[in-house]
């Protein structure tokens, strides 16, 4: 009976959930000494995971990917650990930690609690705009590019707000869609059909890349209509809600320069909020993220077996190929945790493995379907091998494996 089990519950469905989800049922479940009396419960908001990146490109049109392979099923993906994995489509409200409880709302109806053995917190971190990631379930993501996309024809101009990857990518997808890109002689594109405005409160684009990477965005960008307001930060927006509770409002953005800009579209692509409401401020760092420890993922301060990964977490910046460095890492200490509970020497479980944020210059920025901008392992990038890696599908190729568990069909 599934009740009678030892719980192992992961929240949010997405890279850090679904991967952490896979590998403990690999490797960690069937390792344990009596493994029929555990199982791993995925709670999420949505049932589908989905591959976030695709976002900037993806809210044009349904017709730019396959949408077989933008969407995937989780629970498909999970049929294959029969009675070891149960998946429940809700959302986590509270976290009682010294109970060892989650109550969840269930997206059927209705508030349930589950008491829990051990417990990873992986429900990332929302965006202002929900055009650009789960802000919701999957129906209304869908419903925000239903309205987004019907507004989208008329549009006679657009505002983004936000000089990060999601803000330029967004810029750049929408300037190269609506406005074409300009001939390869032509330093901008003169006369654009819907003029785009990206404002960014940074000196440069993209913080993460080098300056002289940011400027050949700023480049790209001006090619496909799009124009680079800097060192302003929008400080208001009217009506209040636009571009977060409307996505088609017809809007006033006030700058910190004192300017103001009409726009008849505007999406706010800066900045993400943590996934925490359910969670006491008392386990939040500083920046609201989850304070974990950033060698072992654990929660320290929440007690024994609870651990958080990915972009809800501060271990490390937000972004897929550091989530995907510390599932292993997290999956190992999980497993050490679960051996010594079920009364294994602590000799022959091991050292905890530690996990080491990379911090080198890595970002790849599309800016449209044959151009971008990027670096990766420290290395500038040319504009062919961003297309080549992520512009020519923003990263649908890898997340096939992410999602089926392939990906971890080995430990770490
Ligand atoms: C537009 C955009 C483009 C990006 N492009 C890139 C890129 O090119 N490369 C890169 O490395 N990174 C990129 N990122 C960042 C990347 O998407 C994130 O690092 C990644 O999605 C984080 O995964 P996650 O599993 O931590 O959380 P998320 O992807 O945020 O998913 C959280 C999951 O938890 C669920 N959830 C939320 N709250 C609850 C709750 N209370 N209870 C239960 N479930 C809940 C949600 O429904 C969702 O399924 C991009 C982000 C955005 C917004």
């Amino acid at each position: 009976m599934a009740d009678t089990k030892k719980s192992i519950i992961v929240l949010g469905g997405s890279y850090a959930g679904v991967s952490i989800a896979h590998n403990l049922l690999k490797h960690a479940i069937p390792n344990l000494p009596s493994k029929e009396s555990y199982e791993v419960v995925l709670i999420s908001t949505t049932s589908q995971a989905m591959c976030r990146p695709a976002c900037p490109r993806a809210l044009i049109s349904d017709d730019l990917f396959d949408q077989s392979r933008l969407f995937v099923s989780i629970p498909e993906q999970f049929k294959q650990y029969g009675a070891n994995f149960r998946f429940i489509q809700g959302t986590a409200t509270e976290l009682d930690h010294s109970a060892r409880v989650i109550t969840f709302d269930l997206k059927a109806g209705g508030t349930e609690k589950l008491p829990f053995h051990a417990l990873v917190i992986a429900t990332g971190a929302a965006t202002a705009s929900p055009l650009l990631g789960f802000t919701g379930d999957e129906d209304g993501l869908r419903a925000s590019w239903a309205e987004f996309r019907k507004a989208l024809p008329a549009a006679k101009s657009i505002v983004v707000a936000g000089g990060g990857p999601t803000g330029v990518e967004t810029a750049g997808e929408l300037g190269e869609h609506l406005n074409g890109r300009a001939g390869y002689l032509s330093s901008k594109l003169e006369n654009p059909k819907v003029p785009i405005t990206l404002v960014t409160a940074g000196s440069e684009l993209l913080p993460i890349l080098r300056t002289s990477l940011a400027r050949k965005a700023e480049d790209m960008l001006t090619k496909v209509g799009v124009t680079v307001v800097k060192n302003a930060r929008v400080t208001a927006v009217a009506p209040e809600h636009a571009g977060t509770g409307t996505v088609a409002a017809k809007t006033t953005v006030t700058l910190s320069t004192g300017k103001t800009l009409e726009a008849d579209l505007y999406i706010p692509g800066c900045g993400t909020t943590p996934n925490t409401g359910f969670l006491s401020k008392d386990l939040l760092a500083a920046d609201g993220r989850v304070d974990t420890n950033a060698a072992t993922l654990r929660v320290d301060k929440a007690g024994p077996r609870i651990y958080a990964i990915g972009d809800v977490a501060n271990y490390a910046r937000p972004a897929v190929h550091l989530i995907l460095a510390a599932v292993p890492v997290l999956a190992v200490n999980i497993k050490k945790d679960l051996l010594l509970d079920a009364g294994k020497d602590k000799a022959a479980v091991g050292e905890d493995r530690v996990y080491k944020e990379d911090t080198k210059e890595t970002q790849m920025v599309p800016i449209g379907k044959s151009k971008g901008v990027g670096a990766g392992g420290g290395f500038a990038l040319p504009s062919f091998m961003v297309w080549l890696i992520k512009g020519r599908d923003y990263w649908l190729w890898t997340v096939g494996k992410l999602w089926s568990g392939q990906q971890w069909n080995k430990e770490g």
